[in-house]
């Protein structure tokens, strides 16, 4: 989850070390570290808290020409100075950032510890660096390959050793891990936004990989020195999609993005003609999904809500018996996988440990696994049987927007196509074709509304629970609109069908605990309202989202967000966005970290 970068070339690597640190920042912000080497002359500074205190520990001063630098998530030991990375070896020859869960550190040590040496750290990353100190015998990275089999668990590293100035090695197990080409300098990151500013050039590691790189040249090889052969891939995000362009919080600016970034999911995918979607990346010839019986989408937190839509969609509109199923759970439970059932992992940043792990282990078992995510040559779109990206251009906030209702529109083109495949006609296909491509002009009506989900977040932000009730399609979007406030606010907030609340949740309603009611004008709507009226009985605030002209929504709740009229099927789009736009407002007023929310990061790459 952390953010790892290393340099060696001819600027002051502290300098591109820190902007890389801060484009990474996203991805763990608990303590962040710097090591810079001048020759063998190694200058170490590390603190707990984000990137700003390790700037204002290195100053004004321009250090080293390569290094190392890491941005935490803690998983071993507090977020403190001392457990801040790099790690040293014994002697401190070895120096060594680490992402991931060393699973056998306690033992590893224990080895160390009985003969009398003494670690700084509580982090299952130190013992690492002892070891290759240990392994080392004048080559880096044989030290290093030596030492990786005897590791359990997941890692990126990227390490240094004061003999062998200039030379960074990394190796990749189950953490990404990125190799940045440049004249004369090369780079090693976490993810490409921490060394966009300066190439575009990029060589993904595979597990299994390491790579050792100077200022002039790289070397990719396996742990048993074979040299690997690698394809130099270019970068498509483009610098300015990383900046806040204006925007107070790149969540603010992600979520005004949607406009284009839905359009961007479904360019090029979607035929008017023959009234169907055509998603090239699935590798599948139309007799294979054809013969499709069964459709299960992995994914975890928001992605997971996404998948419960788009299996609702395919069940409805392809009449294949569809469901969603969190990736965590998956993979532990022994699945039944069969040869006529497609699975589909879904994950912003295809790094989801869990969601990784899972489509491993339905490949294991034989199933074809195809891949939704947004960042190009992740680990989940390299090794998927065929997939699909989002374009919704890089995500920075640490809570899901953008990629959300980007993943809906591509599970909108496979529903649609496969539904095509079978029961739905033409004319019905071209509906929802054209309700797609209006969405975006929807989407900035309600944008065009954020003054008034403003005033509402003035008046509702200081209650300390909330239920956020839909049902049908609408359900997981009251489970994302609950997500997304308990992540950026710390609001509790549950989401639940609101025909379960009657089973259970109702017993919290108060005058204390508004509910949040996403009220389309579907088949439900009746069911929904009489809901409603429950809550308002037992002197529950009510907030609604409807569809303009509702006006009997008005009557019933304290207050009402108006979204226009859509098909049916697309509400999910529209209902979503009142509820980003609420978080988003509550969370400012409390003054919480919006980008970066205490205790998350971006990209969970661990289990
Ligand atoms: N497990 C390591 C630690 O707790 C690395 C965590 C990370 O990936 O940031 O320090």
């Amino acid at each position: 989850m952390c953010g790892i970068v290393g340099y060696c070339g001819y600027r002051p690597a502290s300098v591109v070390l820190l902007e890389g640190l801060k484009r990474l920042e996203y991805r763990g912000y608990d303590s962040a570290g710097i090591c810079v080497g001048t020759g063998n002359k190694f200058e170490l500074l590390k603190k707990r808290g984000k990137i700003r205190e390790l700037n204002e520990l290195v100053g004004k001063r321009t250090l080293g020409d390569f290094g190392i630098g890491h941005t935490r998530w803690a998983t071993h030991g507090e977020a403190n100075d001392r457990n801040a990375h790099p790690h040293t070896s014994a002697s401190g020859d070895v120096v060594l950032v680490h992402n991931g869960i060393i699973e056998n550190y306690a033992e590893l040590k224990k080895e160390f510890e009985s003969s009398g040496q003494i670690f700084q750290s509580e982090t299952d990353t130190e013992v690492i660096a002892f070891m290759i100190e240990d392994a080392y015998k004048g080559n880096l990275e044989n030290a290093v390959r030596e030492v990786l089999p005897l590791l359990k668990g997941t890692y990126g590293i990227a390490v240094i050793h004061k003999n062998e100035p200039g030379k960074i090695v990394g190796a990749r197990n189950g953490s990404p891990l990125v190799l940045g080409i440049g004249e004369h300098e090369m780079f090693l990151a976490s993810d490409v936004t921490a060394i966009l500013a300066y190439t575009k050039d990029a060589v993904y590691l595979n597990d299994g990989e390491l790579v050792s790189i100077t200022k002039d040249g790289y070397r990719t090889f396996d742990i048993n020195d074979t040299i690997i052969q690698k394809q130099v891939e270019q970068i498509s995000w483009e610098l300015e999609q990383i900046e806040k362009r204006g925007f107070k919080h790149f969540m603010q600016k992600e979520i005004h993005e949607q406009v284009e970034s839905i359009s961007r999911a479904f360019q090029g995918r979607l035929n008017k003609e023959s009234a169907t979607g055509h998603l090239g990346g699935l590798n599948m010839l139309p007799n294979e999904l054809l013969g499709v019986r069964r459709v299960i989408i992995m994914a975890a937190g928001t992605s997971y809500h996404a998948g419960m839509i788009g299996a609702y969609l395919i069940e409805k509109l392809a009449r294949i018996p569809a469901s969603a199923e969190l990736s965590s759970e998956i993979r532990y439970k022994n699945p039944v996988v069969e040869h006529d059932s497609l699975y589909f992992v879904v994950s912003q940043s295809g790094e989801t440990a869990d969601t990784l792990q899972a489509m491993r282990e339905i490949q294991r078992k034989g199933g074809k696994v195809l891949g939704l995510c947004n960042v190009v040559g992740s680990t989940i779109a390299r090794e998927s049987d065929g997939g699909v990206y989002l374009h919704s251009g890089p995500e920075i906030a640490v809570a899901s927007t953008k990629a959300f209702t980007s993943q809906l529109a591509v599970l909108y083109v496979l529903a649609l196509s496969l539904a095509r495949m079978r029961h739905l006609s033409i004319e019905d296909g071209l509906k929802i074709i054209n309700a797609l491509e209006v969405l975006p002009e929807k989407i900035s009506s309600i944008l065009k509304q954020t003054a008034h989900i403003e005033a509402l977040a003035e008046k509702y932000h200081r209650y300390e629970n909330f239920l956020f009730l839909g049902r049908g399609m609408n359900y997981p979007v009251a489970m994302e609109g609950a997500l997304k406030l308990k992540e950026i606010s710390y609001i509790h907030a549950e989401g639940y069908s609101a025909a379960e609340i009657k089973h259970g949740p109702i017993a919290l309603i108060n005058e204390n605990t508004p509910s949040f009611f996403l009220v389309p004008d579907d088949l439900l709507r009746d069911k929904v309202i009489t809901n409603m009226k429950e809550v308002k009985a037992r002197k529950g605030k009510l907030i609604a989202v409807a569809v303009e002209g509702d006006l009997e929504i008005a009557g019933i709740a304290d207050d009402v967000i108006y979204i226009p009229h859509t098909e049916e099927i697309m509400y999910p789009f529209l209902m979503v966005l009142p509820t980003q736009l609420f978080a988003y407002y509550c969370a400012i007023k409390l003054g919480r970290d919006v980008d970066q929310p205490r205790n998350l990061a971006k990209s969970v790459t661990v289990e």
